[in-house]
């Protein structure tokens, strides 16, 4: 029978491997520590959710419009792998009742998120966010506090060169006005700008803002700014969110040009970076107010503020700033057992285990073979058991790194080993 090709991997998901993990295991953790230290609690929601569910909250956005992966199941649903959490912790928090307990209610999540885009570094289809959403409130004090736990997650996971871009995008008092300001900044040009831009000039003005095409470049500099056309709650806000961040030292820059492309967003919008980085492949984390978006859900209005970070960036750039985490050792103790020993020796593993992990090697292999596997899984002891021992309930214990080696009773191993 010829044989078949290797199924490989799906285009643009990969795996995390053992070798890597200690540095995504450490980020994750941080971003753990760091929620929870503000009084944020986890949650969980499905991967998989209503294509409406989606749609109704992002139609505008590139991550729905071109990259949602949709499908129907077996029911004929129609369903999509989320692009990313927010929508989903917005539906469980009305679906499951904490709209009805005090507020704000302070969530965090950490999970993959699916998109259908090009890959490429830095971009794949299944991605790990940190989702950071507080619920409830209004208060600017909680824009400052969710760009605070940002900022301490991607710090503790040891990138210190930071940058933060902040703006504030105002709302549905005083947005439309700012945005016919805007169209008629833009209209003379519109013949210069780029093709795509020309559309979005009326259907979506805000986003010339953040146009990455060169041809627009030259008129972002004259056109208007919405934080001089900001409502007094807005203004207000605005100057609350940066003295609040002054006042915890956290460094940024006023971008007049960072916005989101749909009405639900209001306010503050901030995203950040690695120092001397910009542009959207290299975000870190993106966040902002979104006030409108539980209504835009069909649930009753509601403010919220959150923010999302991406693991698979973080981890790189802390792999390219030298951050180092000890990997942890396949197993701290490797049992080798001579033929027909296996049941000596996974009790005299049960015993180590008290204290330590530990791995059998069951191969029949020699045991200079054996000594060799054990010194590549990193172990710092090896217990070695032969059939003249086994019966006496001893077995002969060795420092990998000393070479020493004693004779111990099985029951004296886990002091040994402690
Ligand atoms: P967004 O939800 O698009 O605002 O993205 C928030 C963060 O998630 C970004 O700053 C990235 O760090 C990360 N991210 C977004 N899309 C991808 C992707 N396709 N692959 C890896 N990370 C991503």
């Amino acid at each position: 029978m010829p044989r078949s090709e290797p199924i490989k991997a799906v285009r643009g998901v990969r795996d995390i491997l053992p070798r890597d993990r200690p540095l995504w295991r450490a980020t994750e953790r941080a971003a753990a520590e760091v929620a929870m230290r503000f009084g944020y609690q986890e949650i969980v929601t499905p991967i998989i959710e209503h294509v409406e569910l989606i749609e109704r909250v992002g139609e505008d956005t590139d991550a729905v419009s071109k990259e949602l992966y949709r499908f129907e199941d077996r029911g004929g649903r129609k369903l999509a792998l989320r692009p990313e959490a927010t929508a989903g912790v917005v539906r469980a928090y009305f679906e499951g009742g904490l709209n009805q307990g005090a507020q704000p209610v302070r969530l965090f999540l950490i999970g993959p998120m699916f998109r259908y885009d090009r890959p490429q570094k830095g971009r794949y289809r299944q991605f790990y966010q940190l989702d950071v959403e507080a619920i409830g409130s209004a208060s600017p004090a909680l824009d400052a506090e969710v760009i605070e736990i940002a900022a301490g997650w991607l710090r503790e996971s040891g990138i210190s060169a930071l940058a933060l871009e902040l703006n504030s995008i105002g709302d549905d008092v005083c947005r439309p006005a700012y945005l016919e300001r805007l169209k008629d900044y833009y209209r003379p040009l519109k013949s210069r700008l780029h093709a795509d831009s020309q559309l979005r000039l009326e259907r979506n003005p805000l986003r010339l803002l953040d146009s990455k095409f060169a041809q627009d470049q030259p008129f972002k500099a004259d056109a208007p700014r919405i934080t001089d056309h900001l409502c007094e709650p807005c203004a207000d806000a605005w100057a609350h969110v940066r003295r609040l961040l002054d006042a915890a030292g956290i460094e940024y820059v006023h971008n007049p040009y960072l916005v989101r492309g749909l009405d639900y967003y209001t306010r503050t919008v901030f995203e950040f970076y690695p120092a001397g980085a910009s542009g959207q492949q290299d975000a870190l984390a993106a966040g902002g107010r979104y006030d409108g978006l539980a209504e835009a859900e069909g649930w009753p209005s509601t403010p919220a503020v959150g923010f999302a970070g991406g693991f698979d960036r973080v981890v790189d750039v802390m792999a390219a700033s030298g951050v180092e985490v000890i990997a942890a050792p396949g197993a701290d103790v490797v049992v080798l057992a001579d033929g027909g020993q296996e049941s000596a020796a996974a009790e005299v593993a049960r015993i180590c285990r008290r204290v330590r992990s530990v791995a059998v090697d069951y191969e029949a292999k020699s045991l200079a073979a054996k000594m060799r596997s054990a010194n590549k899984l990193g172990a710092r002891w090896v217990v070695m058991l032969s059939a003249e021992e086994a019966p006496r309930r001893v077995a002969r214990l060795r420092d990998m790194a000393s070479g020493e080696q004693a004779e111990v009773a099985w029951d004296e191993l886990p002091e040994r080993l402690a």
